[in-house]
């Protein structure tokens, strides 16, 4: 009866998660999607409380506790910008969380009150930490590497952005993966005999090979493929919960897991197309890297050429009549938005400008920001209309058109080399084809190159001009022009 209402209650929490997945899939019902999650995962916890093999209870609350206060403390302390950092971190806690249950079960193997040792329960067991270790360690490089800087005892460490490109990278990663997958041979063999015995040291050496195997596979990833890598560890962490529910027998665990993984590849995938990305070439690390080049070191005759380029400027009090006299306004924001907290002047922009009969929408590049969907959040948190938010597919065609386009602090994202130098880091990449337009105007604070690392054409073209500053002063300043006129 128990299990019974236990398993009608997991069914129940899982068409709740299948729910919240398809609200997430548009910003209107976004909202909704997130509280059927919350919904459902009340309800898997409750369940799980009612439980009969739960008897510790006292060390349940404690560590709920622990866990929602940390929870809790950093999601409000967490800067939008840092949130890419913050999910990578998150990950790696499905993968330790993974690793623990997996020493957990081989301990209790063969013990009184423990796992029958089969074979096949063993190999649950060893597949379960090799995953959990190559998203543990993968995640916490991918954070190390989003994060960039780190100050330690008044010191500042850097982890740069390139890749790691070993010499034989792809045979040491087939050698570590053969070896994860004999030593998982061994222990399921191993398990069926005198249980627990030797199990400890195969356990541990897969766990160091798969851990050494996920941070190089992240190491190995360029720049320009993070974002990929955010969403690539989001679906490790998925089948890491998966395999830990083949392993408890949990059936809740099996399919949420699923859930995760294969949304989270369905998204890679999607980041792939629109980067020109082989999945592949992510997922094994640095496959094709070599093209990845931003290394291309500039000659003194380049540098100083590129130094005495000049680049039009203009300043809020220009760009507000030409606003006004405007039919056609674009905008698009990128990472530098975000990081200057403009969302808000920028929809009173918006505001202002529609009541003034210019027609303004919003251009959102799959990649822009730190973090999948991370314009949208922002411009989410504004309150602006989802029906002026368009996906680069929907508006590229429409830039000829257009009067002024307002790239505000985006940078890699209209860069016009990814169509015209196949072998730069972003080569191949989707842009927004904002050079098209009649007059782009570029807000940022320098010439300064975006998170790919290289130089962007489209400010030295005669169409484009820059408003250099903190997004957040240049746009409250083109308000206050804006709105006394
Ligand atoms: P970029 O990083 O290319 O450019 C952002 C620009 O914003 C910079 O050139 C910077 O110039 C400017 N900026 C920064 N702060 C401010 C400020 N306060 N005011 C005004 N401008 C500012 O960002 P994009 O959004 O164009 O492109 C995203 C890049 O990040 C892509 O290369 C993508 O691959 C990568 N990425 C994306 C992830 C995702 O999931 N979306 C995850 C990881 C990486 P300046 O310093 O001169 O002001």
């Amino acid at each position: 009866m128990e299990q019974t209402l236990l398993q009608i209650a997991y069914l129940v929490a899982s068409i709740f998660f299948i729910l919240s997945l398809k609200g997430l899939s548009s910003q209107e019902t976004a909202r909704q999607g997130n509280l059927y999650g919350i919904f459902g995962m009340g309800v898997a916890i409750v369940a799980t409380l009612f439980n009969s093999h739960v008897t510790q209870y006292d060390t349940l609350f404690i560590t709920i506790a622990v866990g929602s206060l940390v929870g809790y403390i950093l999601a409000k302390r967490v800067e939008m910008t840092a949130m890419p950092e913050l999910v990578a971190l998150l990950h790696s806690f499905v993968g330790a969380a993974a690793v623990l249950v997996g020493f957990a079960s081989d301990a209790s193997m063969g013990h009184e009150g423990g796992h029958a040792a089969s074979a096949l329960y063993a190999s649950e067991v060893g597949v379960d930490v090799f995953i959990g270790a190559l998203t543990f360690t993968g995640s916490v490089a991918a954070f190390a590497k989003l994060k960039a800087k780190f100050n330690f005892f008044g010191k500042t460490y850097w982890v740069p952005s390139k890749p790691l490109l070993l010499k034989e990278r792809h045979k040491l990663n087939a050698g570590m993966l053969a070896a994860s997958i004999i030593l998982v041979i061994m222990y399921a063999n191993g398990a069926s005999g005198e249980a627990g015995s030797g199990s400890l040291v195969l356990m541990s050496l897969l766990t160091i090979i798969a851990g050494v195997l996920g941070a190089h596979l992240v190491l190995a990833i360029g720049g320009a493929d993070m974002p990929v890598v955010v969403s690539m560890l989001n679906s490790y962490s998925g089948w890491t919960a998966s395999a830990a529910g083949f392993m408890l027998n949990n059936d809740l665990l099996i399919i949420t897991g699923a859930l995760v993984g294969s949304s989270g590849a369905i998204l890679s995938y999607i980041m792939c197309k629109s980067m020109n990305r082989s999945i592949l070439s992510v997922i094994f690390g640095g496959f094709g890297a070599e093209n990845d080049a931003p290394a291309k070191e500039l000659t003194e005759e380049e540098k100083a050429e590129l130094a005495a380029r000049t680049v039009n400027e203009t300043d809020a009090e220009t760009l507000s009549d030409k606003l006004l006299s405007s039919k056609s306004v674009v905008i698009v924001p990128g990472y530098g938005l975000a990081q200057a907290r403009a969302q808000h002047s920028v929809y009173q922009l918006v505001k202002i400008l529609k009541a003034k009969g210019v027609n303004v929408r919003f251009a959102i590049h799959p990649v822009a920001g730190r973090l999948p969907g991370h314009m949208n959040i922002l411009l989410a948190e504004a309150a602006v209309p989802y029906d002026i938010v368009l996906e680069l597919e929907e508006i590229n065609d429409d830039f000829p058109e257009t009067d002024v386009v307002l790239v505000i602090g985006a940078n890699d994202i209209v860069n016009p080399l990814a169509q015209e130098d196949p072998t730069c880091s972003i080569g191949g990449m989707e842009v927004l084809e904002v050079w098209k337009s009649k007059l782009t105007v570029v807000f940022k604070r320098s010439r300064n190159v975006g998170y790919a690392g290289i130089d962007n054409p489209l400010f030295y073209k005669d169409n484009t001009q820059m408003l250099f500053g903190d997004a957040g002063k240049t746009v409250d300043e083109l308000v206050a022009q804006v709105s006394a006129k």
